[in-house]
């Protein structure tokens, strides 16, 4: 493996990141897992254990240990990116990171390479320093198409070795701690029916009229889903976003189907919503045994709820001077938090610039998220 230069500066080590196109889908992130590793082992730490973690063809995530000592700090991030569809449309190259007007452009600059690569400056700056806390970082893969690299992760049992008192995700958040988001669910519902002639809808049975029904008796459902009020997230919300069915227009439609789109918080979460969701079409089954439908779950993220008075949010309120709020979209963090390890998200870069064209990250909240991680890690772990 090529040695990866340690002399390349905070700006020059997010370009060097930015550079490798790891686009999900289709991912490809194992070149940049590799580098990744490359450079965490070059730092020599005392107690180092990397490992890049294959779990499909050129999918690799990396986990990295440093010392051996008690629970410590996780630095953790995605190194997967969205893809650029149309780069023409760019005002520079999308994977030539490019600086101007105190900004860093580049496909990931925001979401979230400029982070990674201030997490493995900070990280660097344990080098020749003994850890009396452990140290780790999690990148992942395909964080943007469902957290399938997490998922492997966690179902081979990999990250049991890691243990941490705070937890760190470095998605953009402009430098504020956050510390919950509501989670959500995509699900699908499948309307059974029957096809038939539509001179005599009595020889088929009609998906489309059952949909409607599934809609009008899930009202009370989701009423009693938004029920219970989160003081920082608000209510779980259920919301029907697209339907299909039907083939022609003088047939009895023997398909339909119905997506929802949920956003969760943890005292109603995904289970709560998919046993409302059997309840009604049970509830319709009984009253005619016509009626079928199946749900199936197409997309799940757990919500994230930090307690305020936790150490991981008091010390990153502290070393930032802000304090700390929600976030209106859903990362890894709360899969950290339920492994043991209370993490917030903080990390430079906005996410109104993250998955867009031109995306960027300020210069000054990438250097400052250099200087945050590298204080948490002094505070934490040396
Ligand atoms: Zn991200």
């Amino acid at each position: 493996m090529p040695s990866v230069s340690l002399s390349v500066d905070l700006l020059g080590l997010a370009s060097l990141l930015i550079a490798f196109n790891t686009e999900a889908p289709p991912g490809n992130e194992g070149p940049c897992a590799r580098f990744v590793a490359n450079y965490l082992s070059d730092l020599h730490i005392d107690g180092a254990d990397i490992e890049v973690h294959s779990f499909a063809r050129d999918r690799s995530n990396v986990v990295a240990t440093f010392g051996s000592g008690a629970p410590g700090l996780l630095l953790a991030g995605h190194i997967d990116v969205v893809p650029v569809k149309d780069a023409s449309a760019w005002s520079s190259p999308p994977y030539e990171a490019n600086i101007r007007g105190g900004r860093m452009y580049g496909r990931g600059s925001a979401d979230m390479k400029s982070g990674l690569a201030a997490m493995l400056a900070a990280i660097s700056s344990a080098k020749g320093r003994k850890l009396k806390r452990s140290l780790s970082l999690v990148a992942t893969a395909g964080e943007e198409v469902g957290f399938d690299g997490l998922d492997a992760l966690v179902r081979e049992g990999r990250l049991k070795r890691i243990k941490a008192r705070c937890g760190v995700v470095g998605e953009p958040a402009e430098m504020k701690v956050v510390r919950a988001h509501r989670g959500g669910l995509t699900c699908q519902v499948a309307f059974e029916g029957r096809s038939a002639h539509a001179g005599d809808p009595s020889l088929g049975v009609n998906s489309i009229e059952n949909c409607g029904r599934f809609l009008t008796a899930l009202g009370p459902a989701r009423r009693r889903l938004s029920a219970t009020r989160d003081p920082d997230l608000g209510r779980t919300i259920v919301t029907p976003t697209m339907i299909s069915g039907g083939t022609k227009s003088n047939v009895i439609p023997g398909a339909c189907e119905l997506t929802l789109d949920s956003r969760l918080i943890p005292a109603v979460g995904s289970k709560a919503v998919l046993k409302e969701l059997d309840t009604v079409i049970l509830a319709l089954s009984r009253k005619d045994r016509s009626f079928k439908a199946k749900v199936q779950v197409l997309y799940e993220t757990p919500a994230l709820s930090v307690p305020r008075d936790a150490e991981v949010v008091r010390l990153s309120e502290s070393l930032t001077g802000s304090t700390s709020g929600v976030a209106p979209y859903g990362t890894e963090a709360p899969v950290y938090c339920g492994l043991g390890t209370p993490t917030v998200v903080l990390g430079p870069g906005s996410v109104r610039q993250a998955h867009i064209v031109d995306e960027y990250a300020q210069v000054r909240q990438i250097k400052s998220a250099e200087r945050v991680y590298r204080r948490m890690i002094e505070t934490v772990c040396l």
